[in-house]
């Protein structure tokens, strides 16, 4: 199979564009895409190497729906609407089966974001993925890390700590299909959440590498700090039931990859988003404050201060 037979067979196909339309698609020198009017492009980009970001030996399919759905929270981080993305596949062989599975989660989890596949490059090599996603944002609306004010809220979205004891688990069996493994293969990139924050959060980001990592980006963002309550922090039964409740914290506050929303709120909107996470069934949970105080210190309800371990760095 060669270069662009694969590309026409797997990747230049329908199920690859459930999004918003293009003037142009894959099989030019570039795509051509039009951004609505008053509305601003948000652009990431995520590279995925092979046994660092995923299993060599997960199912393609699996590893095509994370990459995606990881590269696609950082759209939903920024309250913008998915729209289309660049897959850039370096593989060691064009191995068919390989390549119909990868392009088949890859599909899956495009039709679950509602975004389409523009281009790419396909090139030989130790497996890597680069995805390049865009999405677009009505003009000035965009949330950024950096506009978090004195006395917000502090809030979460679903549950923390699930992926990384998924990861944990499927380090000792790969095909482990219970509800936390499927949180690190599958998350769920929360996308309307994302949108419905606009004109609300004040600053927001997507917990990728860890709580209290990620909030120490909000907080020397927005020149403030922190003050956390240990007990506050939203653990999943299934994570409490399989961890002691010592190891589920250290989970939530320094396991990444949980794609969860992390945003601070004025506290007259928290009554609204309440009802928000009662009527859309996510919860979103309220874990603290900003302070003038630099700095991030975690509660233990009457103990004192938490000192927390640290969470993942890449070098
Ligand atoms: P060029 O040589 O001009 O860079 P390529 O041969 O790399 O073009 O790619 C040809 C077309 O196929 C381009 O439109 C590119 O966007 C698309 N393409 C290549 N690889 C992929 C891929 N993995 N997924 C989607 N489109 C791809
Ligand atoms: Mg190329």
């Amino acid at each position: 199979m060669g270069e662009f037979d694969l590309i026409k067979r797997f990747f230049d196909i329908p199920e690859l564009r459930p999004g918003p339309t293009m003037a142009l698609g894959p099989g030019d020198d570039c795509a051509l895409l039009q951004v609505p009017f008053k509305h601003e492009l948000a652009v990431s980009s995520d590279t995925f190497v092979s046994g660092v970001h995923f299993f060599a030996d997960m199912a393609a399919s699996q590893i095509a729906q994370r990459c995606l759905a990881a590269s696609v929270s950082d759209l939903a981080a920024m309250g913008a609407t998915p729209a289309w993305f660049n897959l850039c596949l370096t593989m060691p062989s064009a191995d068919e089966a390989w390549v119909r599975s990868f392009s088949q989660g890859l599909a899956a989890q495009a039709q679950a974001c509602a975004i389409s596949l523009a281009g790419g490059d396909t090139t030989k090599g130790p497996l890597s993925i680069s995805i390049h996603v865009m999405g677009w944002v009505p003009l000035g609306q965009a949330i950024t890390r950096s506009g978090a004010g004195i006395g917000d809220v502090i809030m979460v979205s679903g549950s923390l700590g699930d992926s990384a004891a998924g990861l944990q688990l499927m380090q000792h069996q790969r095909d482990a299909a219970d509800d936390l493994s499927k949180r690190f293969w599958n998350p769920t990139p929360r996308i309307a959440l994302g949108q419905w924050l606009r004109n609300k959060a004040t600053a927001c980001l997507d917990v990728s590498d860890g709580l209290v990592q990620d909030l120490g980006h909000i907080l020397s963002a927005s020149g403030c700090g922190a003050d956390l309550q240990l007990h506050d922090l939203p653990l999943s039964v299934e994570l409490t039931s399989h961890v002691s409740l010592i190891q589920a914290r250290d989970y939530a506050l320094n396991g990444g990859e949980d794609f969860e929303l992390c945003f601070t709120l004025p506290s007259h909107l928290v009554t609204q988003a309440q009802a928000y996470s009662k009527l859309k069934n996510l919860p979103l949970t309220a874990i603290g404050h900003t302070s003038t105080t630099l700095g991030c210190r975690i509660w233990a309800g009457d103990k004192g201060l938490f000192v927390p371990p640290k969470g993942y760095q890449h070098f």
